[in-house]
Formats: C-alpha cells, structure tokens, sequence
C-alpha cells in the first residue's frame, strides 16, 4: 500500500514549501492540488471566462482540460495542454477567481479524482484544502497547518515579489482574506480541520522548524 501525507491549510502557511523541502528528504512524490484549480481558472481566463454566472461552462473546461504535473526532486511542474504554467498559474488574475472557482462542487469532484489519480500506487505528500478530510481521509498522516493572517499575507507578497509577481502588500492581504472566506464557506471541500489532523501554528516557526515538525510527525508514523 501506499503511503500518504496530508497537508492542508489556509493561503500562505508555507505548505507548498514545506512539502518540497519533505519530498525531497524523504524521497516522496509532491502534488500541489491548488496547481490543478489554478489551471481551470487561467484556461477560463483565457477564454474570457471569469464569474460564476458561466458555472456550466467552467464545468465543461474542467471536464476536458488536460493537466499533467511532472515532479523532479521534490519540484513541481505543472503543464497546461502541454505548455509549462507553473509561473503563469501564481497570477494575480488566477488567484482573484481561483477560490470561487473552486467553490463549484462539480468541478471539486473532477480535481479530487484527478489528484487520487495521480496518488495512485506512490508514496506522496500531497497538499490543499481538502486532502486530509476528502481526497485521502486515511492517510497515514494529517497535518494542518496554520498561521495569523497578516503573518500569512507577508509570506505571500515576499513570494510573490522573489517571483516577479505583481501587486502591493494590501491586495495581497485582500486576497488571502478573500479566499479565507471563500475556502471556509464552500458548500463542498470546505477548509476545516480533520479531527485527527496534527495542527501546526507557523506563526512565530521558521521554514526550517516547521519541517523539522512535519517530519518528526511523519516519521513516526512511517516506522
Ligand atoms: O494552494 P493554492 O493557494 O495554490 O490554492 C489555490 C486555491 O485553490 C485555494 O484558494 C482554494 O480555493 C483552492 N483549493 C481548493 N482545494 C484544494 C487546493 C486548493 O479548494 N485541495
């Protein structure tokens, strides 16, 4: 069987770097599943699509979207119909819609077969917002992470700026808030934490010692 690690929690915690820094230790296989609900959004952009008055046809891109995520060392890339989004998919455009996006529980059932999919038959740390209460609610570990907002909202917008990404420190704050409450408020996959899920507090943690933590959870678990 295979061996998997949950982790989930609001925008900016640092679970996307937490769980390439692990991947790599450990040697498991890391899937973002935010990458995949970002890929919906920037090919509904694209065609003009971006409110949810045009639900049925964001539907049929989820429906037909070919995603493909390639992993090297922890790294992930992510391929839109064969071309590499893996900067693109971070706009600010994507992450203004991707939370109502992903409030469209039709389109919630089609990531999470996709990302179990993916999971198949490999050791993985899969991150999101629902992974550790729907897509794999018996792995063998939960996380939730977590971490004041403001906190949350600086470690974005520094990100964000070390990638060439658009936008001031208060739209970045506007956005977390934003998707904070869209995330907590869908009507399916809302952001919650598992009963048995290990909550991390990040606040006042450095990278380092937060995956120090993960891993020592991991690690137990894994003996
Ligand atoms: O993790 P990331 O910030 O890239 O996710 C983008 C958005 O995708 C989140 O704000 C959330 O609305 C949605 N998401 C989700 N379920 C997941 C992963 C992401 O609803 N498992």
């Amino acid at each position: 069987m295979s061996f998997v690690v949950a982790i989930d929690g609001p925008a900016g915690t640092g679970k996307g770097t937490i769980t390439k820094l692990i991947a790599q230790e450990l040697g498991l296989v890391n899937i973002d599943t935010g990458a995949m609900y970002r890929c919906i959004t920037l090919k509904g952009i694209r065609q003009g699509i971006n409110c949810l008055e045009r639900k049925e046809e964001l539907i049929q891109i989820a429906k037909d979207i070919n995603i493909y995520i390639e992993n090297h060392n922890g790294n992930q890339q992510t391929f839109l119909e064969g071309e590499d989004v893996t900067t693109e998919i971070r706009s600010k455009e994507v992450s203004d819609f991707v939370s109502q996006l992903s409030s469209i529980p039709e389109i919630r059932e089609i990531v999470v077969n996709l990302s179990r999919n993916i999971a198949e038959g490999k050791d993985v740390i899969m991150e999101g917002r629902d992974i550790t209460t729907v897509v794999f609610p018996n792995a063998q570990v939960k996380i939730y992470l977590d971490a004041d907002i403001e906190e949350r909202a600086k470690r974005r917008f520094k990100e964000n700026q070390e990638k060439g990404i658009e936008g001031s420190y208060e739209q970045v704050l506007e956005n977390v808030k934003m998707r904070d409450y869209n995330d907590i408020h869908k009507p399916v996959g809302a952001l919650k934490v598992a009963e048995d899920a290990v909550v991390v507090d990040t606040t006042k943690m450095t990278i380092e010692e937060v995956k120090e933590k993960v891993k020592e959870v991991i690690l137990e678990r894994r003996k």
